[in-house]
């Protein structure tokens, strides 16, 4: 594999640029890309001409506009470049069909905005990530807004949030003298994801229909060994992952590293950073191409957050930080910390942001799958909390408490905040159980769901920490000595905002504990957590910064929950299917086959009481009865939710439904143990995990 010839093969790329456009019109797509100017229309027909001439060449005969809806999806509407010429064809693409498409908006979710049901939506190119061919289609990343300018997807807000940092971030610099063309923030969202056979995956309803198993009696290996972990990769997945690399490559995704993660059957792809935006189309295409290349190798991957009950979850880290055109990162401490007050400032903004925010940072990662994962001693808590590690831990306590800051090595017990006496140490496995924690010159935000669009947790990051530099900008600006203004307004801030910080292990009952103390939010539930996003205070945040309308900060909260409650619902009709149609009657069959055994050869020897069979007879009768009974407490329950009072609906279906799919879930589990694997009617959690070679 020529890896350097393949990079970036398909794709529309700055070189590629350079090469196609007359140099006028390459200069003025560039500085519409590196500076955000607005695109001159007037080049947009030379742009679309160049890029469609290239794009036959790579084999398109089509091309979309590539957009990301409200179903967290990537949606596309594919045009051919044909158009009549007398009674031939010729290839077209005007700078109009470039710049502007059509797709009808009103199947897709608006939210509680109704309006835009009736508004036509169209989609508009983002020039700014590249454009690139796939499956003999030309893809041109795009926003998709309403006539009315309502934003309708989650890149348009992602670009808002992206310009309100930069706006901001530039005040923050210009107090100390630094000006630039642009601050942008960057990400690298590592993936995480499960690789089963295909066969097994196809005979499982539950993975079928939702994405993760309803139903699964615990594996007798599951990873308690711990070694999986950058364990061997086996040949079927690393034939896989060489597939995997050359196609992401070829669009020009930095794929960087690969392993085996904690759970049997997990693994993870971790990309080299980009800017915001690019990076989110770069997570959308890798989760499709994850998906296909899979399919090639008669794999399923699955991206679901929590595939397999009692087996670790995915996610995505989202490391994030802020860098100007001219490449300096504001979050890089240098080599004294201590003295950059700049480091020192950006720092507390994000602090400040993350703990008046926590509860929409919260609400940026919760759906109906990644509830599986917070707070269950595998992923970071449904607490948010800021994790700075030895050196710039102990710079932020001296700051606090008002010492010099001597050492690189942290200060040990409390400083005069409520700090738990209950933590001995540091814990030993802190990187895994902070969900927001500083790594060198990026913060790591370690709460994002596996399959979700990383837009919306960066969209509030940006937002959160854009109000923050503003607060912040507007105390600073027109005082006399800024060093001494900052440094007594970062003292102060981090003060107040010191409950946020934590150090030690975030799994545990103690944390919480500890946390509720420092009266921090800890909503367990997406039911619980997106109302946060209805308080007046949260939704000002993101009108304030220019990201959304309050209409539209509504009718984003009013999806997630929507879409909380449908997936909810699915869940439990599904299991109410695969109980009924499927386990039930497999449980009653084997009963009656160990009933007709024990008949038969009672008739032979009376004098033997066969306890063995009539015990196990007895119990999964009882179990099944049970079952029964919990399958139609679970339907009449469902039943009972009014879906379309949003709010209610999401407090039954965490509070009603989900317990009674537990109930249904412990009978089923239970008796998949005591049932002759001949009966049972679906593959295992052993089939399911380690059948791939
Ligand atoms: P590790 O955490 O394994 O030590 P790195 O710190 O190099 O590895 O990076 C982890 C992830 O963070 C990678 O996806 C990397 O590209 C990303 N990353 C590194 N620097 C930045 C940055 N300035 N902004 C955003 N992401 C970054
Ligand atoms: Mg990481």
């Amino acid at each position: 594999m020529n890896v350097p010839e393949i990079f970036g093969e398909n794709v529309f790329n700055d070189s590629v640029q350079k090469d196609t456009l007359p140099s006028e019109v390459y200069k003025a797509l560039r500085a519409t890309i590196d500076a955000g100017k607005t695109l001159d229309t007037s080049i947009a027909g030379s742009v679309a001409s160049a890029m469609k001439k290239w794009a036959i060449s790579k084999g398109a005969t089509h091309y979309t506009h590539w957009f990301q809806p409200l179903t967290g999806l990537t949606a596309e509407k594919h045009d051919s470049f044909i158009e009549p010429d007398g009674d031939k064809a010729i290839m077209r693409l005007t700078g109009k069909s470039l710049i502007v498409g059509e797709p009808d908006a009103s199947s897709f979710p608006s939210g509680g905005s109704r309006a835009t049901y009736m508004a036509r939506g169209y989609t508009a190119w983002d020039p700014t990530s590249p454009a690139f061919v796939k499956d003999g289609t030309l893809y041109i990343p795009s926003v998709f807004v309403s006539y009315t300018g309502e934003t309708l997807d989650k890149k348009s807000p992602l670009l808002r949030s992206m310009t309100a940092i930069d706006k901001q971030a530039k005040r923050i610099l210009k107090l100390f003298g630094i000006e630039c063309k642009k601050v942008a923030t960057t990400v690298g969202p590592e993936q995480e994801y499960f690789l089963i056979a295909e066969d097994e995956y196809e005979r499982r309803k539950d993975l079928r229909l939702t994405g993760r198993t309803l139903f699964g009696a615990p594996v007798t290996r599951g990873q308690e060994l711990e070694d999986h972990y950058f364990g061997a990769i086996k040949p079927a997945i690393a034939a896989f992952m060489r597939d995997l690399d050359a196609e992401l490559w070829s669009y020009g995704i930095y794929s960087k590293t690969k392993h085996n993660e904690v759970a049997p059957a997990q693994h993870e792809m971790a990309p080299i950073f980009s800017t915001t935006n690019v990076a989110v189309d770069g997570n959308m295409l890798t989760m499709e191409i994850m998906k296909r290349v899979a399919k090639k190798h008669n794999l399923v991957c699955l991206l679901h957050e929590k595939p397999f009950r009692g087996i670790n979850g995915s996610g995505k880290h989202n490391n994030w930080s802020m860098s100007t055109n001219t490449g300096l990162n504001l979050l890089d401490p240098g080599p004294e910390p201590e003295n950059n007050t700049l480091f020192k400032l950006v720092l507390a903004a994000v602090v400040k942001a993350v703990d008046e925010y926590q509860g929409v940072l919260r609400a940026s990662v919760a759906s109906a799958g990644n509830d599986h994962r917070l707070g269950a001693d595998e992923a970071p808590p449904a607490i948010m909390s800021v994790y700075l590690g030895d050196q710039i831990g102990a710079l932020v306590d001296s700051i606090v408490k008002g010492e010099s800051y001597t050492t690189a090595k942290a200060a040990e017990g409390g400083i005069g905040v409520p700090e738990s006496p209950i933590f001995p140490k540091d814990a030993t496995d802190r990187n895994r159980t902070s969900p927001f924690a500083f790594t060198g010159n990026k913060f790591e935000f370690r709460s994002l769901g596996s399959q979700a669009n990383v837009s919306d947790a960066n969209i509030c990051l940006n937002t959160i920490v854009a109000q923050a530099f503003q607060c912040f900008a507007d105390e600073l600006e027109g005082k006399k000595d800024i060093e001494k203004a900052a440094n007594a307004l970062i003292a102060r801030e981090l003060k107040k905002h010191y409950r946020i910080i934590f150090n030690l292990d975030g799994y545990g009952p103690e944390w919480e504990h500890e946390a509720a103390k420092r009266g921090l939010l800890n909503n367990k539930t997406t039911a619980d957590a997106v109302p946060v996003l209805y308080e007046e205070k949260n939704l000002e945040v993101y009108v304030q910064q220019g990201v959304f309308t309050r209409a539209e900060a509504i009718a984003r909260a009013d999806i997630r929950l929507e879409n909380y409650n449908k997936i909810i619902n699915i869940e439990a009709l599904t299991m109410v299917e695969m109980a009924r149609r499927d386990i039930i009657p497999a449980v009653s069959d084997f009963i009656a086959e160990l009933c007709q055994n024990v008949a038969s050869k009672q008739a032979v020897c009376q004098d033997i009481p066969y306890n063995t069979e009539k015990n196990l007879i007895k119990k999964l009768a009882e179990l099944n009865d049970n079952a029964s009974e919990a399958v139609e407490k679970l339907e009449a329950d469902l039943k009972k939710v009014d879906m379309s009072k949003i709010t209610e609906a999401a407090q039954a279906m965490a509070h009603v439904v989900i317990p009674d799919m537990e109930a249904v879930r412990g009978y089923v589990d239970e008796m998949e143990t005591l049932t002759s694997a001949d009966y049972w009617p679906y593959p295992t959690y052993f089939d399911l995990l380690y059948s791939v070679k």
